[in-house]
């Protein structure tokens, strides 16, 4: 039997299709995670991403009665049977502090998104969790535009649900580099705006080191401007809960891995202290 542990994250770890438990250090408790991305499939491809074999592309349309099952199964085994002796989890982390939709690749690229997180919802609340409990759903954003991802973040609002919204770079070069997409950074900010006016959004930054790319370095002074402007632009116009600032923690298993370092917590801190002059609360990890 494996231990589960902040320091394991092996997704794979109780054999479901879209369920994997996580022990987070950051929450101080049990992340349930969703994967619908189990073709590894994105429609970006980080430098600095931790799924392996990613590839460009969508989610498969999810098998929804095999995702209701596991999910009920999941749960009536952490909140009423043995998972947490099974897997020797410490006795202050044995609490649900999210249902997190965090697939490897994008979860809103899969088909009928709305209905899967209806699902999902549905069957969550069957299980009657013990509140605080945060329903979290982990994107880069780039399809906001479509009307049926719009539709589940209303629904993810009326749960109190949170987005957490990439934004490596606020600069066209610089997304074509770190995120390697062609987004223009006019739609960047409208997805911004639009998820913040649909659902609590929070904006979450990965800060790193591309060897070579210093210039293009969220740590350079015009990469910076440019988000700080980014940032401003939106609040002008909608609310945003706040900005998650991290590093990488975990080794890329991208092509560019190599290249790719973890920047130290005081730089990390110092831009934080620039957000954090907009109005914002900023989280700080590495
Ligand atoms: S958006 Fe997320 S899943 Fe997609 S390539 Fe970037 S880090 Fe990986």
């Amino acid at each position: 039997m494996s231990q589960l542990t902040v320091k394991n994250h092996n997704r794979d770890v109780i054999g479901f299709k879209y369920i994997y438990p996580v022990i987070s250090r950051r929450s101080g408790g049990l992340s349930i995670g969703i994967n619908f991305n189990t073709n590894n499939a994105c429609n970006w491809a980080c430098v600095y991403c931790q799924v392996p074999d990613l590839s460009i592309g969508a989610a498969p349309e999810v098998d929804l009665g095999l995702l209701a099952r596991e999910l009920s199964d999941f749960l009536q085994d952490v909140l009423h049977g043995d998972f947490y002796d099974r897997f020797e989890i410490e006795r202050d982390k044995r609490v649900i502090k999210d249902i997190a939709i965090s697939g490897n690749g994008e979860p809103t690229s899969v088909k009928k998104f709305n209905r899967v997180l209806q699902v999902i919802i549905e069957r969550v609340e069957q299980a009657n969790i013990p509140d605080p409990f945060q329903y979290v759903l982990i994107t880069n954003g780039s399809l906001m535009h479509k009307p049926d991802v719009q539709k589940g973040l209303q629904l993810f609002n009326r749960y109190k649900g949170q987005v957490w919204f990439k934004v490596d770079t606020a600069t066209e070069a610089g997304r074509s580099l770190i995120n390697q997409t062609a987004i223009s950074t006019q739609q960047q900010q409208e997805n911004l705006m639009l998820s913040a006016s649909l659902c609590a959004t929070w904006v979450q930054t990965c800060v790193l080191s591309y060897a070579g790319h210093e210039q293009d370095s969220l740590l350079s002074k015009p990469e910076q401007a440019a988000y700080l402007v980014l940032l401003e632009k939106v609040l002008q116009n909608t609310k945003l809960e706040g900005v998650m600032l991290y590093s990488v923690a975990r080794p890329s298993l991208q092509a560019q891995a190599n290249s790719i370092s973890s920047v130290k917590e005081a730089q990390l801190e110092e831009m934080a202290g620039k957000v954090r002059l907009l109005g914002l609360q900023v989280r700080v990890s590495v």
